[in-house]
């Protein structure tokens, strides 16, 4: 089969692989589509603590396929099935695994990091995905790419929850990348009475704009902090996400948020980053500093289930689509900002 495989940082090399064989509890899945995630990015130029050197790995994590085989102790997915699956395998036997917390699992598997993902034509699902509750069926409604991106979204679902966005609220989103937008899509569904999102690029926020966004700053010409507190009377607003990896935004966030704010700090940073928090901020205003890492499984079904019985269209956020054989491209478009979301798509793969 062919397969964009992970080298070493700054290879991704186009070969062939030996087609999996499922074992009696696992599925042998056929991709249908896979979509570039900053993680890919990351993996691909620094490699990844949990890979180890000298080992070939397949990327991608977002994704979406049909079941080819079932192995015969497979319970609840058949040949046919289309799939999608949470890239968190927890162990099963720690503590944060005991909460359904995978996300926070120190001892995880994940596609795409410590197994092959989906950058290739198939993709074995092993029976500890299946047995953990990793692997979700896809609505008929949804299409291949749209299933494939929800991943992200259910991230951002985890880190809203952390806040509990709700009806009451003003919430700035500052970044408008693929997550700002996905944000910007669950405040609306939250009911938010007033989503800002801001961001560096026009073309960007008018994708955010398209998705419900009430207020759109370019901050390369408009002052953040200035503008929000226009926009909110001087009051600041209740919520801000920040999904920029960028030290003096997260700094920023304390002033942005006004009396009882909630942050939530949705994106990480380089290791050395250590911005500077306002914590009489968060004292005298009795504000509420959170972050959050991934999501749970229990957030993908959720997720999935939200965009299933919504007609929200995530549509605007997949602007580019490649072959696998352009997966370099893919990768150089998701890291120049160019578009939003990168999919692989899948014609009839051969064996
Ligand atoms: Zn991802
Ligand atoms: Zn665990």
């Amino acid at each position: 089969m062919r397969a964009a495989i992970f080298r070493r940082p700054g290879v991704i090399e186009l070969g062939d692989l030996p087609v999996p064989v499922p074992g009696p509890g696992d599925l042998l899945v056929k991709v249908r589509a896979a979509s570039v995630c900053g993680t890919d990015l990351r993996i691909s130029k620094h490699g990844h603590f949990r890979i180890p050197e000298g080992t070939s790995r397949v990327l991608g994590h977002e994704l979406t396929g049909e079941v080819v085989e079932a192995g015969a102790e497979v319970q609840g997915f058949a040949v046919g099935d289309r799939i999608s699956v949470a890239p968190n395998v927890g162990c099963g036997r720690c503590a944060m695994c005991a909460k359904g917390l995978n996300q926070l699992c120190p001892d995880y598997e994940a596609f795409g990091i410590t197994m092959n993902g989906g950058f290739a034509e198939y993709l074995l699902v092993p029976a500890i995905a299946l047995e953990r509750g990793n692997v979700f069926p896809v609505p008929d409604f949804l299409s291949d790419e749209v299933a494939a991106i929800l991943e992200p979204m259910s991230c951002c679902l985890h880190g809203q929850r952390a806040i509990g966005v709700s009806a009451a609220d003003s919430v700035l989103i500052i970044g408008a990348g693929p997550i700002g937008c996905f944000h910007t899509v669950l405040a609306k569904r939250a009911g938010a009475r007033q989503v800002i999102v801001a961001n560096t690029r026009q073309p960007r926020l008018d994708i955010a704009g398209r998705l419900g966004a009430d207020e759109l700053i370019n901050v390369s010409e408009q002052d953040l902090h200035e503008e929000v507190m226009r926009l909110t009377d001087g009051q600041g607003v209740d919520v801000v996400i920040t999904c920029v990896s960028k030290p003096e935004v997260i700094a920023s966030a304390t002033g942005l948020a006004g009396r009882l704010g909630r942050i939530n700090v949705f994106s990480g940073l380089g290791d050395q980053a250590r911005p500077q928090i306002d914590v009489n901020s968060l004292h005298y205003r009795e504000q509420i500093l959170t972050g959050t890492t991934g999501s749970s499984v229990t957030d993908y079904g959720d997720v999935i289930d939200i965009v299933a019985t919504s007609d929200i269209d995530l549509s605007p956020i997949i602007t580019s689509r490649f072959a696998l054989e352009d997966i370099a491209a893919a990768m150089e478009n998701s890291r120049s900002g160019q578009g939003m979301k990168s999919v692989i798509v899948f014609e009839e793969a051969t064996r």
